[in-house]
């Protein structure tokens, strides 16, 4: 079994911080990433809030550069799937689906993924109609009605998005007032082809081959409305990916995982970083932090341990 001095689970900007921290250290590191390393962000098409770019970046140039910097120092990328973990020997096993691998440490940097409505047509129509990736299925809505349901910061990005090809971009809210941030509102406000849908919830995803309506309900006056619609953009929040750690590591009961400032979970060497953490703000330059800090925590848990 090939043995490591860190083992990373998930490369998005955590995954890829702590990598470049680690490799820097020179620890021998194996970064995991089930899919394209990026995470999330890597399907974000405009990020303003990164500091040290004004202009604002694409989300995938920014993380493409992030995994060249790590790989740059050393780390090794393996895209497989983590099937199980043994996280409480002092050595950690993680079984993927490329084979088992050692780990004096482990960091879990596996974010989260978007949460679904549940509401009947979500299942039948979801790649017909129903997605949650305004930058990859954007175009295939070029001057047609799109909805986005949702009230947060990556509903009103991706509606803002979707405007460069959708005829119209309702976006349907459950309250009258904007989760996301006060200059996203603003920017969605003087936006044309955006026009709210308040106080509405969707009960059904309708259509044949393709999405055509949904129907939604007023939840202050009970009234219903079909609402045709080619797309519905789904962005009602997230769900950590923290379902193969169970037994393994106290998860708080959304199932994020609790750290310390050190992003040290419960169990001693396993650490975590990013939006599958307990923390108040899920943006990547938190996200680098903490990859940053679980890097260095992680390289003095070694020398202290072994
Ligand atoms: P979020 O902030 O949790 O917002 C979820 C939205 O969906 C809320 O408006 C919520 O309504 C609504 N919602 C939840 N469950 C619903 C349901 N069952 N039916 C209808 N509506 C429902 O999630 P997010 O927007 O995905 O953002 C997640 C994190 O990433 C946040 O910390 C956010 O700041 C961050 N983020 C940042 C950026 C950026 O800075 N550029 C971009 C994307 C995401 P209520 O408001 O009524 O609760």
């Amino acid at each position: 079994m090939a043995a490591y001095d860190v083992i990373i689970i998930g490369g998005g900007p955590a995954g890829l911080a702590a990598g470049l921290y680690a490799g820097r250290a020179k620890l021998k590191t194996l970064l995991l990433e089930q899919m394209l390393a990026g995470g999330q962000a890597a399907t974000t098409d405009l990020i303003e809030n990164y500091p040290g770019a004004p202009e604002g970046t694409t989300g995938s140039k920014l993380t493409e550069r992030m995994e060249e910097q790590a790989k740059k120092f050393g780390v090794e990328f393996l895209m497989a799937q983590v099937t199980d973990v043994d996280l409480h020997g002092r050595e950690k096993i993680v079984i993927t689906s490329e084979g088992r691998y050692q780990g004096k440490t482990v960091i879990i940097a596996t974010g989260a993924t978007h949460r679904k409505l549940g509401c009947p047509g979500e299942e039948e129509f979801t790649g017909r109609g129903v997605s949650y990736c305004a930058t990859c299925d954007g175009a295939f809505y070029e001057d047609l009605p799109v909805a986005v349901v949702g009230g947060g910061d990556s509903a009103i990005t991706e509606a803002l998005f979707l405007t460069k090809f959708a005829s119209r971009v309702y976006v349907v809210h459950r309250r009258d007032a904007l989760r996301a941030t006060k200059v996203v509102q603003d920017k969605a406000f003087a936006e044309p082809k955006i026009e709210f849908v308040w106080n509405s919830v969707v009960e059904e995803i309708k259509g044949g081959e393709m999405v055509e309506a949904l129907r939604l309900r007023n939840v202050k006056t009970g009234a219903l409305q079909d609402l045709p619609v080619k797309g519905v953009f789904i962005y009602v929040g997230l769900v950590p990916n923290t379902g193969f750690l169970k037994g393994q590591v106290q998860l708080d009961e959304r199932g994020y995982i609790p750290v310390t400032a050190n992003m040290e979970t419960n169990v001693p060497g396993v650490f975590a970083a990013g939006d599958v953490t307990v923390k108040l703000l899920r943006q990547v330059v938190t996200a680098v932090g903490d990859g940053a800090t679980a890097a260095v925590a992680a390289e003095k848990y070694i020398e202290e341990n072994f």
